[in-house]
C-alpha cells in the first residue's frame, strides 16, 4: 500500500484512530453494498457493488489494512 501525507484530518477506517494533517496514511478500497438482481414486471435490474476508498493509518496500512 502506498502511503501519502494527509492534508486533512481523517479517521482510520480499521482502528478508528485519528489521522492528523501531516501524518502518513494509506487508502484501502472497501466494497459498499452487494451486487444483485431484481425482477419486477418485465424489467430486470442488475447492479454491481460499489467500491469506495477509505483512509487507513500508517500502522494499519503496514498490516495490510487489518487491525
Ligand atoms: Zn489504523
Amino acid at each position: 500500500m502506498t502511503l501519502k501525507k494527509s492534508r486533512t484530518a481523517r479517521t482510520c477506517h480499521t482502528c478508528k484512530k485519528d489521522i492528523r494533517p501531516g501524518d502518513q496514511y494509506g487508502q484501502k478500497s472497501k466494497r459498499i453494498g452487494e451486487s444483485g438482481m431484481v425482477a419486477y414486471d418485465k424489467t430486470v435490474k442488475i447492479w454491481e457493488p460499489v467500491y469506495a476508498k477509505v483512509p487507513v493509518c500508517a500502522g494499519c496500512a503496514a498490516n495490510g489494512g487489518r487491525a
